[in-house]
């Protein structure tokens, strides 16, 4: 695969990434394709290792190694080098429904297992993936696919994120009659109202949706199932039904003061500024606004980094992110050792963006938050926190410890709570009668089935909050269960 010496011959390149100081002015994408030249040339770093462990997509301990879905990583990487990108997009779409997605947000565990990733930088797997895609839809390679065949069954999807969306068309191209019913006001899920726009722009997730309702996927926005149309009505009218409704239970920030005015959760912030972003470009004044504001993100994950670009995209006046966990090591630590995806400490897009500006990483680490302290109409004022020490107690779990004389004021007027979520909503799975165990509509990874006949789970709402190419390979793998509980259907 790839030229034998390529891996010697060439240094690693990515996706190009606008400046700083540039992006932040505009809600566009911030990264830019590589020239087709220059995505051959990263295609000829793949070298033939004879076990491509990039694609292997299992979870050891935990963590990813190689990519969940299986993409045929080393053929497409053989193609593009060689320059036969239609043929290179065939074998992606052979594993994976959605690489405009993936090849954008995926943190790519592929690259972390890459045998080149042992003594050198891993193939630039995600950037030629993401490529591969773009360059079908521009030049019209990509048309809708419309079933020959039709099964008389129907499928009832509730949630239109990137489970409910695989599913919905895997299930659509085995010949079933699918309808996807999402509560929110466009289609897309997390991939919507989540990931902000500068990450993935919205015609982006558009651009497929009307490709799947061309192909025959019929959608129903703006309709909550166990609010406006019933479980049971659900069940009677359809031959099974998927529950794809992620895992979006807000974690609660429990300190004093956390109802103040100018407390909000992340998601609320993010969705709002995404709807109002693509309903009127911000003329309808619905978003949450933070100009010329002090801002703190309580959180250290993705989402609160999400909130920071956010927030620097309107000119808040500071920005800094508060984690409890000590900063990720510069390389790779011994209990995660190839090819287990390596969790480095990385300066994402937000940081690089709040560097360019204030001068300094935004995030603050081993910190823990005391109390909100409001001013008399009930604004938020002052955050009050303590520094932290992470120890390994005598029975081998880590605890923290606050440190005496390190407690500080910081002063801000709006505070974003991005401290993760509590799993799945629960009221509709038990409206369904489905069992829900540690926060998680429980079925098994192997068939995804629920403990009521004919109802299936996936996604998030399955697995817990997790990654889009976790969702794309549940939805994947629930059609293929639901395919065989609709043809044994048939045969009884
Ligand atoms: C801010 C943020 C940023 C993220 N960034 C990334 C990233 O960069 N890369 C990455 O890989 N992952 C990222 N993730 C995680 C990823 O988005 C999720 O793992 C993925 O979207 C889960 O897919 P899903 O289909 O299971 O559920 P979701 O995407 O959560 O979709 C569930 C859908 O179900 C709908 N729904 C729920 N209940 C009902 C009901 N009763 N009736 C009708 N509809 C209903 C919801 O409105 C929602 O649209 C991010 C998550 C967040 C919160
Ligand atoms: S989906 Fe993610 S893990 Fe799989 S090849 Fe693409 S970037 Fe890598």
């Amino acid at each position: 695969m790839g030229k034998p010496t390529g891996f010697k011959d060439y240094k690693r390149e990515t996706t190009k990434e606008k400046p700083p100081i540039e992006r932040i002015n505009n809600w566009n994408e911030y990264t830019k394709r590589l020239s087709d030249a220059a995505l051959q040339t990263q295609g000829a770093r793949c070298m033939d290792c004879g076990i491509p462990f990039c694609h292997m997509g299992i979870e050891i301990r935990g963590t990813a190694a190689g990519c969940p879905i299986q993409n045929v990583i080393p053929e497409w990487n053989d193609l593009v080098y060689k320059g036969h990108w239609k043929e290179a997009l065939q074998r992606l779409q052979m594993t994976n429904n959605f690489p405009e997605f993936t090849g954008r947000v995926c943190p790519a565990p592929c690259e972390g297992s890459c045998t080149l990733a042992l003594n050198e930088p891993a193939v630039a797997i995600k950037s030629i993936e993401r490529s591969i895609i773009d360059k079908g839809f521009e030049n019209n390679w990509i048309t809708p696919r419309i079933p020959l065949h039709r099964s008389g069954k129907k499928v009832a999807i509730v949630g239109s994120g990137p489970a409910g969306l695989a599913a919905a068309d895997q299930l659509n191209h085995l010949g079933h009659k699918v309808t996807v019913y999402e509560r929110a006001d466009r289609a897309g899920g997390l991939l919507m109202y989540g990931i902000p726009n500068m990450k993935l722009e919205k015609q982006v997730v558009e651009r497929r949706i009307k490709l799947l309702q061309q192909e025959g996927v019929k959608f129903v926005l703006d309709t909550e199932i166990g609010k406006d149309i019933s479980p049971k009505v659900l069940v009677s009218r359809y031959d099974s039904v998927i529950l794809c409704t992620g895992a979006q239970e807000q974690r609660k920030l429990r300190i004093d003061g956390s109802e103040a005015v100018g407390v909000h959760y992340a998601m609320d912030y993010l969705t709002g500024v995404t709807k109002s972003l693509l309903d009127s470009n911000f003329k309808d004044d619905l978003a949450i606004d933070v100009k010329r504001k002090d801002v703190i993100v309580i959180g250290g994950g993705d989402t609160g980094a999400d909130c920071v670009a956010t927030a620097i995209r309107q000119k808040a006046r500071s920005v800094v992110q508060f984690g409890k966990h000590p900063q990720l090591p510069k390389t790779r630590l011994e209990d995660t050792p190839w090819p287990q995806d390596p969790n480095v400490y990385k300066l994402d897009y937000a940081y690089e963006e709040a560097k360019a500006i204030q001068g300094e990483d935004p995030r603050e680490y081993c910190i823990q938050t005391q109390k909100i302290i409001s001013d008399k109409d009930g604004c938020v004022k002052e955050l009050h926190t303590i520094h932290m020490e992470k120890i390994l107690g005598e029975d081998g779990f880590y605890y923290f410890k606050e440190i005496p004389g390190t407690e500080r004021v910081w002063p801000a007027q709006v505070i974003f709570v991005a401290i993760g979520f509590d799993g799945v909503e629960k009221s509709l799975p038990l409206q369904f009668g489905v069992t829900v165990t540690n926060n998680r509509v429980k079925a098994s990874a192997r068939d995804f089935k629920t403990n009521v006949d004919g109802v299936f789970v996936a996604g998030d709402a399955r697995r817990g909050q997790s990654l889009v190419v976790w969702a794309i390979k549940e939805g994947r793998a629930v059609a293929e269960s639901v395919d065989e509980f609709l043809s044994s259907e048939v045969k009884k």
